[in-house]
């Protein structure tokens, strides 16, 4: 039996919604029509309306979503929660089944507190990183630094439940968000953490509180809709130097994350040190077409014209150094003398207080969000891509394997390397950018098989991805498969008991409630 078979009648839709506009208003409810089709995932490696929600809400504070959860479970509707809905290279706007409300919750965004002495904020579901660095900027806390990811646009709540990522000292963005407040699948309101204590006074400060830690099952997850989050906030320092060095060696990869992990462990480099491929450089600011305009990846005799006209290297590596002007002065000193044996050319960029940041890079760095890396899309005519985002070990050999690996299938499909590699302390970030033409069916059926390749490739080799679109959820899910995916049901087991109904956004991360499993 398919999935969809399980889903409501059309009555219960219509009842369902009505309902709906009861709870948050007839302006702020709508089924199927013009606007759900404006939240289909336009990066959709598929069909386009593969992913098309059946309507969607909008609750303007937390009783209304309460109140949402409970029509929904009373009509039996799923329903997917989102905060900006720009999780774009993941799925968008969308829901992972047809017959899917989203609940948008862009309406419920206030920033709620900032702590200026222990460098926090609360911030609501709507609240973008442009929304909370205009607050900041206009309300005198102009020296707390957030950590931004790509694009500006996205939530702090929604891409720090993905695991967002950002190049700044708290770049691990879920690990330093504390105090949540969630609406569970029966319509029950939890805090956790310290939160979870009427009055707490350090609700947003100590990761944990008492008992089992809970705040991890509410990312990548579908236990619950999480209304309100603390984030940590950095305190600007007297000096932001950002670093970026050149190297003109393809082999050179090796040597420089064996320099850098060190680097990074040691807390001389505090943010991740991304190290981009010559392609991915180039496609930031030039089309394919300029270069190249045959089938398959650009030939290594066109790379390497790239590389001289628009004076670009064959690694860049950027990270950023923060501190006192001695301290900084000193950790450049140390960098410097790892990396002397390793031909390259630096250029660094120390920022202080009060000075205009131009560059968007640095602009991460400094805490500012921007949308910058949109320039990627242009490498393609109608370009757009799924992220291929696995984790692997910050060693040198371990960053040839994935280099050979990721070159080797994308070579294969006939696809750029179009390749970032994010240096941790101790583990690598791999973000292989399949960057295809959204209305090429051809093109966007390889990108899909080989997507599904990789996973398989990778997992044999022992590196799981960490993040991934709709469209490859189970399967990630199923890569992780020690003891018969014990984890995948141990998911499910807390799944079915918060969720006996399985309304709350099923599929997410190939976790589904029972009532849609097609083992069941
Ligand atoms: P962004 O803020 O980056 O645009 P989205 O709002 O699209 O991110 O959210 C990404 C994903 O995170 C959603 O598809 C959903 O699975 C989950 N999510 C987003 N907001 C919430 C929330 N408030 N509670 C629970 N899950 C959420």
């Amino acid at each position: 039996m398919a999935r969809e078979d399980n889903l409501p009648s059309r009555r219960s839709y219509e009842r369902a919604f009505k309902q709906f506009a009861e709870d948050v208003g007839s302006d702020w409810a709508s089924m199927e029509g013009e606007l759900t089709r404006t939240y289909t995932d336009p990066y959709n490696p598929g069909p386009a309306d593969e992913f098309i929600p059946q309507g969607v809400v909008f609750p303007a504070s937390v009783e209304e979503v309460q109140a949402v959860v409970k029509t929904a479970n009373k009509y039996e509707i799923p329903i997917w929660p989102v905060s900006a809905g720009k999780n774009l290279t993941y799925g968008g706007p969308s829901p992972r089944m047809k017959g899917t409300v989203t609940v948008d919750l862009k309406r419920i965004n206030r920033v709620l507190e900032v702590d200026d002495e222990l460098a926090y904020c609360v911030v609501e579901p709507g609240v973008s990183f442009f929304d909370l660095h205009e607050y900041l900027q206009k309300n005198g806390h102009q020296d707390l630094m957030p950590s931004v990811p790509g694009p500006g646009w996205g939530s702090i709540i929604g891409n720090g439940l993905e695991r967002g990522a950002g190049q700044h000292p708290y770049g691990e963005m879920i690990a330093s968000s504390y105090g949540f407040e969630v609406v569970l699948p029966n319509g029950e309101l939890m805090r956790t953490g310290m939160a979870a204590m009427t009055g707490a006074k350090t609700a947003h400060l100590h990761p944990f509180g008492f008992g089992p830690d809970v705040h991890g099952l509410f990312a990548q997850s579908n236990m619950g809709i999480v209304t309100k989050m603390g984030r940590w906030l950095y305190q600007r320092p007297e000096v932001v130097m950002c670093v970026d060095m050149h190297f003109d060696n393809e082999d050179d990869y090796i040597k420089i994350v064996d320099a850098v992990r060190p680097l990074r462990m040691e807390g001389t480099i505090l943010t991740m040190a991304g190290l981009y491929n010559l392609t991915l450089q180039a496609s930031l600011f030039t089309t394919r077409k300029q270069w190249y305009e045959g089938d398959g990846p650009v030939p290594p005799e066109i790379l390497q014209k790239m590389k001289t006209e628009l004076g670009l290297s064959e690694w860049q590596l950027n990270f950023a150094l923060y501190g006192t002007e001695e301290q900084v002065e000193a950790h450049w000193k140390r960098v410097q003398e790892r990396f002397k044996d390793i031909p390259h050319r630096a250029d660094p960029r120390p920022y202080r207080k009060g000075d205009v940041v131009m560059h968007p890079g640095d602009q991460h760095q400094n805490g500012i969000p921007n949308m910058a890396l949109f320039g990627w899309l242009n490498w393609k005519e109608s370009g757009v891509h799924a992220d291929f985002s696995p984790i692997s070990p910050a060693t040198g050999s371990d960053a040839k394997e994935v280099y050979e690996t990721v070159k080797g299938i994308a070579y294969k499909w006939g696809f750029d390397c179009i390749l970032s590699l994010g240096v941790e302390n101790r583990f690598m970030r791999q973000i292989f950018l399949v960057l295809f033409n959204r209305y090429d069916e051809e093109e966007k059926r390889k990108a899909r098989l080989m997507f599904e390749e990789m996973i398989q490739e990778y997992a044999k080799r022992g590196w799981g991805e960490n993040r991934t679109h709709l469209a490859f959820m189970d399967s990630v899910a199923q890569a992780y498969d020690f003891n018969d995916n014990a984890l995948l049901r141990f998911q499910q087991q807390i799944k079915d008991s918060l969720d006996p109904n399985g309304i709350l956004a099923p599929g997410k991360s190939g976790i589904w409630p029972e009532r849609f499993r097609e083992d069941a």
